[in-house]
């Protein structure tokens, strides 16, 4: 375990609240950084299961391969303590040579690898806590393994490296767990396929898929510039198959005014005054989303029959074009339109108030019906995620180099398809246009919504099931905090004080969450509510409060089933299936 303690000239505050913040990946870092510039806190302890703060999963050198880019330019990062590009042109030259930006580094409309992210994260983080004005201790190799929630304050178990138990006491806990605790064994990003597999299967098309193929591709042979373009050599045959629902790839990044102009009639106001909370509400807010949309771009409006569109078919009309001119010649043809907008600055109007109303969009769908919730997610989210996530261009011709050298082709699976385990590490996968065997299968399908019966924290886990079961809410579908990312009901001081912010819990109720502008937003609103409502600070717990919890020592569920408060792991899993 080492634990860091911020040079503090001055003694600490007196006043403030003691807050854990439970990993410190982008999310972790981007709090930490909010929390000691807004004066909420008189000492902040961090906790992260791996051995570097601040990459968290998605930018760790140990999980990601060099190769795999990050989908988001320096223009879009949110600052930690500086820019990613005005930390990047003060690195030496050999490090950014190595990354292969050494004449890049200050161009921010650039995508870097994502172990660069992770290096800027890493310094970002020791850059915070160097400057913090109050002690920040940081234990790394830290597993928290409980979290309990108390009227007076919270209590955190841990273990540090060698396995040895701690337990501490806080006013306040920040769970920025992300995707899980980071241990030497990694995550699962990242893998590839074993040498011998020779026809390998990939699950999902979006940029986790197009990084795994191109991780395997050069383990396997090299990508070559030849006469300005980019082409693929294998040096041992091999071929990789993306099966995805759709049978689409991913668009390449276009250019954007940043930043986004505001949209006619669809604004952050018109779109909450127009939502009720009760079902219908989509319907009122693609009847604003369409005429911002017509208004933006009249031409491309008629071309998809706007007037016509409704919340459920508008993705259909959306994606019908490239549906019908396939995966590789659309690559092919997107791919020159966005170098042209890039060059001259011109992307058609209709794409940028798509992206602008995905941050509308984004502030209002936590007040869903949970039907309305449902038909987003079938429809209108697709659009969205395919606008803003569009990715590198060196991407898209990575993936055109592979498949013009017949090592990778892309299938649409349908809605009716079935993959089940062959013999060996192979994979029989029937579907109606294709049906055949892989050698080995590769789950690429990026971030998937987690439920609530899979939170970390068995203790918090508990009362968070049993607050959700109290609202009449469905746990299966994750969290649905306030803008300050608490959850409980305004009575329920006890998990007023645990501000949660754990990704995968959070993707049902909030689709666009992912992404490290969302990060940074999270983090700002937490510190700014922790400093507008302090709570009362208390942070040693005392016999009372847990006596007070004990008061109530169990828990009904629906089922009948009835839960001590300590349940173990097991009889969570059981209980919640
Ligand atoms: C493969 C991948 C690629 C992505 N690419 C991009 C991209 O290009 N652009 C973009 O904007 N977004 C991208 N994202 C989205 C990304 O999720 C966010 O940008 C952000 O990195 C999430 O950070 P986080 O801190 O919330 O979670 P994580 O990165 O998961 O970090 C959580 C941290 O908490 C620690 N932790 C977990 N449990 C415990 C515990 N019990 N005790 C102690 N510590 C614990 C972990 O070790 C980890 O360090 C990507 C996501 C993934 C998965």
């Amino acid at each position: 375990m080492t634990r860091t303690l911020s040079a503090t000239a001055s003694p600490p505050p007196a006043s403030g609240e003691r807050i854990a913040i439970i990993g410190a990946g982008a999310t972790g870092t981007y709090t930490l950084e909010a929390l000691t510039r807004t004066g909420a806190a008189r000492e902040i302890v961090v906790f992260e299961s791996g051995d570097t703060c601040g990459p968290g999963l998605a930018y760790s050198e140990q999980l990601n391969d060099p190769h795999a880019l990050s989908n988001i330019a320096g223009i879009e990062i949110p600052p930690v303590v500086e820019p990613l590009n005005v930390w990047a042109v003060r690195q030496p030259r050999g490090r950014l040579d190595a990354w292969g930006i050494g004449d890049d580094a200050g161009n921010d409309r650039a995508f870097f690898s994502r172990v660069v992210l992770g290096a800027w994260l890493a310094d970002q983080f020791t850059l915070v806590v160097e400057r913090s004005p109050i002690p920040v201790s940081v234990h790394r190799q830290a597993d928290v393994i409980d979290v309990v929630a108390l009227p007076h304050g919270c209590r955190v178990n841990w273990r540090d490296g060698a396995g040895s138990a701690f337990q501490d006491a806080f006013d306040r806990v920040i769970v920025a767990s992300g995707y899980g605790p980071i241990t030497p064994k990694g995550n699962g990003a990242g893998e590839s396929a074993g040498k011998a597999a020779v026809h390998i299967g990939v699950l999902g098309s979006s940029l986790s898929a197009i990084d795994a193929v191109v991780g395997i591709a050069m383990k396997r042979g090299d990508f070559v510039e030849r006469d300005g373009r980019l082409v693929y050599v294998a040096e041992t045959p091999w071929r990789a198959t993306l099966f995805s629902r759709h049978g689409l790839l991913p668009e390449a990044d276009f250019w954007f005014p940043h930043p986004l102009p505001e949209l006619e009639h669809f604004t952050p106001e018109s779109a909450a005054a127009s939502v009720r909370g009760e079902d219908g509400d989509l319907d009122r807010l693609f009847v604003l989303f369409a005429r911002a949309l017509a208004a933006a771009d009249p031409d491309w409006a008629k071309t998809i029959g706007l007037a016509d569109a409704t919340a459920d078919d508008f993705a259909e009309r959306y994606f019908a074009e490239r549906q019908a001119r396939g995966p590789w010649a659309h690559a092919r043809t997107n791919l020159a339109d966005v170098k042209a907008w890039h060059a001259n600055h011109r992307t058609p109007a209709w794409r940028i108030a798509i992206l602008k109303a995905h941050e509308v969009f984004a502030e209002v769908i936590p007040a869903l019906s949970p039907a309305d919730l449902a038909r987003l997610h079938a429809g209108l989210k697709r659009v969205f995620t395919d606008n803003y996530a569009a990715v590198p261009h060196l991407s898209i011709e990575r993936m055109l180099a592979l498949h013009d050298a017949q090592a990778v082709d892309l299938v649409a699976l349908g809605k009716d398809y079935e993959i089940s385990p062959g013999s060996g590490l192979s994979w029989l996968v029937r579907s109606p246009d294709w049906t055949g065997r892989v050698d080995e299968l590769i789950d690429a399908r990026g971030s998937q919504a987690a439920a609530l019966n899979h939170f970390p924290f068995p203790t918090l886990r508990l009362q968070l099931c049993a607050s959700a079961l109290a609202e009449g809410e469905d746990w299966k579908s994750g969290l649905n905090p306030a803008e300050d990312l608490t959850c409980g009901t305004d009575g329920d001081v006890a998990l007023k004080r645990v501000h949660l912010c754990a990704l995968p819990f959070l993707l049902r109720n909030r689709p666009f969450v992912q992404g490290l502008v969302e990060c940074a937003a999270m983090a700002r609103a937490m510190a700014e509510s922790i400093r507008a409502e302090p709570s009362e600070a208390s942070a040693s717990i005392s016999t009372m409060d847990l006596l007070e919890m004990l008061d109530q020592p169990s828990i009904s569920l629906a089922d009948g089933a009835v839960l001590p408060i300590a349940a173990s792991d097991e009889q969570l899993e059981t209980a919640t299936g």
